[in-house]
This record gives C-alpha cells, sequence and structure tokens, in this order.
C-alpha cells in the first residue's frame, strides 16, 4: 500500500467506523487491513480510533455491535483508546449545526426521498425559508468551489460538490444525523489525519472536504480509497453471495490468519504489496 508516512509527517490518526446494522464480512477485513496497516507503519503516533457509526437509529442494533467487537478482537485487531458511538454524540452534532446555522448556512427542507429521486438535490427549498421544525431535514449550503484532493492510492482527484450532491442532508425528517455530517464532525474532533476506505465512497470526498472547511477544520484530512472485493471484475462481493461473513467463516473452522489472507488476495494483493503488521 501507498506510504501514508510520504504525507502525514506526524503519527496517522485513523479509524475503523463500521455500522452496526450487520455482521463484520471480508470487506470489512480488507478495511481493517489497511487502517491497521496505515497507524502501524506510521511510527509511535500512529492510532487506530474505533467508532461505532449508529447514526440510523432504526437500523442499527446492539447485537450487532456487540458482533462486531469480538469478531475484530478474535481478528487480532485491537484499537487505541475508548470506542466511540454517534448516537452519544448527539449534542456534539448540534453544536456544529447550530454555528452552521448562525451564519446563516443551513435550512430546512421539506422534500422527501421520492421528491428528490436519485439525482442531486436541485435546492427546492433552499429560498423557501421554512421555519425549522422536528419534521423538516436540515441541508447545508455548498458553494460551487471544485475540491482538489491528492487520494494516496488513486492520486489527484477532483470534485464538485454542489453538483454532484447539491446542498448536504446534515439531519433527516425523522431526527437521524446523516452519515455525510456525523463523519465529517468526528473525523475533525478526533483529530483523524487520514481516512482509510473504499473506494465506492470516493465519490462523497469532495463534499466531506467542504463541509469539513465550513465548520473550521483548517487542515483536512488525508484519503486512501483501497479496492473492493469483487466476486468478478465487474461484480461486487456482497453479504449474500455468503462465505464472506467472518461469524460464518469463524463456524467453519477458520483461523484468523486464514480470514485475513482470504480478504488480501480476493483484493488481488500480495504479501508484498501488503505486510501484514498485525498488532
Ligand atoms: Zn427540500
Amino acid at each position: 500500500m501507498p506510504n501514508p508516512r510520504s504525507r502525514i509527517t506526524e503519527g496517522v490518526v485513523t479509524r475503523f467506523a463500521p455500522a452496526p446494522t450487520g455482521y463484520l464480512h471480508l470487506g470489512h477485513v480488507l478495511n481493517a487491513i489497511y487502517v491497521w496497516e496505515a497507524a502501524r507503519t506510521s511510527g509511535p503516533g500512529g492510532r487506530v480510533l474505533l467508532r461505532i457509526e449508529d447514526h440510523d437509529r432504526a437500523r442499527s442494533r446492539p447485537e450487532f455491535e456487540a458482533a462486531l467487537l469480538e469478531d475484530l478482537a478474535w481478528l487480532g485487531f485491537a484499537a487505541d483508546g475508548e470506542v466511540t458511538r454517534q448516537s452519544e454524540r448527539g449534542q456534539l452534532y448540534a453544536r456544529m449545526l447550530d454555528d452552521l446555522r448562525s451564519r446563516g448556512l443551513t435550512y430546512a427542507c421539506e422534500c422527501s426521498r421520492g421528491d428528490i429521486g436519485a439525482g442531486p438535490y436541485s435546492g427546492t427549498c433552499r429560498d423557501k425559508h421554512l421555519a425549522e421544525s422536528e419534521a423538516l431535514g436540515i441541508r447545508v449550503r455548498m458553494g460551487p468551489a471544485i475540491e482538489r484532493f491528492d487520494d494516496l492510492r488513486l492520486g489527484p482527484q477532483e470534485q464538485r460538490p454542489s453538483e454532484q450532491c447539491g446542498d448536504l442532508l446534515a439531519r433527516d425528517r425523522h431526527g437521524n444525523w446523516t452519515y455525510q455530517f456525523a463523519v465529517v464532525v468526528d473525523d475533525w474532533l478526533q483529530d483523524v489525519n487520514l481516512v482509510v476506505r473504499g473506494e465506492d465512497l470516493l465519490d462523497s470526498t469532495g463534499r466531506q472536504l467542504q463541509l469539513g472547511r465550513l465548520l473550521g477544520r483548517q487542515r483536512p484530512p488525508a484519503f486512501l480509497h483501497h479496492e473492493l472485493l469483487m466476486k468478478s471484475p465487474t461484480q461486487k462481493l456482497s453479504k449474500s453471495d455468503g462465505d464472506t461473513g467472518v461469524r460464518d467463516l469463524r463456524a467453519k473452522g477458520w483461523s484468523a490468519e486464514a480470514v485475513i489472507a482470504r480478504a488480501t488476495s480476493l483484493a488481488g494483493l500480495s504479501r508484498d504489496q501488503l505486510s501484514l503488521k498485525r498488532v
């Protein structure tokens, strides 16, 4: 993997951040390999934070969280410091939103998912001046800036969040903080300086950079987007394919080393490309 030390001179602070909406699968394992590798090879200041992304209160379940933590420990991935949970950080998110609101950067939105459809949000409620209420979402105004960043694996990137996604939903009509909002606040407040995630999330990097800047983050984190595990060159590996769940493989008698080796080989990585340094 690319060496983050070339870009981050102090120790790498990164995070492993699963959502407790299912069990750990090989895709998570590949992400964990990259995350721990980046932190452990970055010298004494390297840290991995463990964050449970349970911002979606309807889909998150404590039994999934318990299973995620247990499987992670079984695999040998130990995080630094306490586990944080997005469900316990609502006040922080609210304070951040208050700050944006006080600068005129937010507005209430009454659109449902059905109203908006698949494309970017067109800004229907931007100038409606709706009074905020529990039943309305809250959006952050995105500017026309072009966001540029140098991905540690994919190289220089250029994105236009205002065209790609439009004004960003911070809190939805059911009172849930959105993934994008919570993750940007958390990465900033937790001093995360390297975000390691699958390349299916590449497109959301620009909006995260812009939101971070609007919130007041002065130095953005670096990004490393890794490959996704594939069933074939065009098909993503999914849970429904079977044989991808860490629990299932454990039940079949696989060792932690074998599970990690499986994730590495499915990604097409050799030991030379990714020397595994486990804690
Ligand atoms: Zn709207």
